[in-house]
């Protein structure tokens, strides 16, 4: 059975003394429950978030890594850098990494063979542009970074992969995905899956949505059937909404 998952993508957002006042308060109201949880914060918070959260359950993660074991790729951060730190997961592919940086589904993919050498949960964001939605090409764009990204890994892999459907429309928008299009997405995805793995596989992969999840919505969404969890941006911030989401 496919536990709920919420993380938070803080993008570039707080400093570390911040990102220190954020956990200290966050430990203080968040109780466990069976959902899990994560922050996934810029490379420099990550050490002060592992320390904070020290004696929790409370997970963390980065929002990027490079592909390349190590090498002359100044201002990168390898996947080992982040395994010594314990981090948990980390995000790969969002669409803001896609749009202003250049990642390709080729890119994507050496990254998800890297993050599971090193043991890190990857959190793969894939969705369509409104262009892409209004053209009717959702569904279709959706499978070829799906093809893409998982190129070459295993069923065992991919069955404990995270994907996180985020269209770009609904990101930092106010504009979130109705409930009943989110689900008709990540059933597609968890489809996609089933034909080029297995049902098992498909079965197991947690599927979160995201785009402008807030307290307010978070519990429609996250009761539709094919709704593993969430991806949140700018609710993460705030531990009250933060936790307010946990606690859909
Ligand atoms: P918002 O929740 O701010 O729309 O951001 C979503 C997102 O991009 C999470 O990765």
């Amino acid at each position: 059975m496919r536990k709920p998952f919420i993380a938070g993508n803080w993008k570039m957002f707080k400093t570390i003394r911040e990102a220190r006042e954020f956990a200290a308060e966050f430990r203080q109201i968040y109780v466990p429950s069976d959902v899990k949880v994560a922050v996934c914060a810029p490379f420099l918070q990550l050490a002060a978030l592992k320390e904070a959260f020290q004696g929790t359950d409370i997970k963390v993660g980065a929002q990027n890594m490079h592909f390349a074991e190590e090498g002359a790729y100044t201002g990168e951060v390898s996947a080992a850098m982040l395994a010594e730190l314990q981090v948990d997961y980390c995000i790969i592919g969002h669409s803001e990494r896609r749009q202003y940086f250049n990642e390709t589904d080729e890119t994507v993919n050496k990254k998800l063979h890297q993050a599971f050498k090193w043991n890190i949960g990857p959190i793969l964001c894939v969705g369509e542009t409104l262009e892409e939605r209004d053209g009717d090409r959702a569904l279709e764009v959706v499978e070829r970074q799906l093809r893409g990204a998982l190129e070459g890994l295993s069923e065992e892999q991919v069955g404990a992969l995270t994907v996180a459907y985020e269209p770009v429309w609904a990101i930092g928008t106010g504009r979130t995905a109705s409930p009943e299009q989110a689900d008709e997405m990540c059933g597609h995805i968890r489809r996609v899956i089933g034909n080029l793995y297995s049902e098992e596989a498909a079965d197991r992969t947690v599927i979160q949505y995201g785009g402008s999840v807030k307290p307010s919505n978070a519990s429609e969404l996250m009761n539709m059937y094919e709704i593993d969890g969430a991806l949140v941006g700018g609710a993460s911030l705030k531990p009250a909404d933060f936790l307010e989401i946990i606690n859909f």
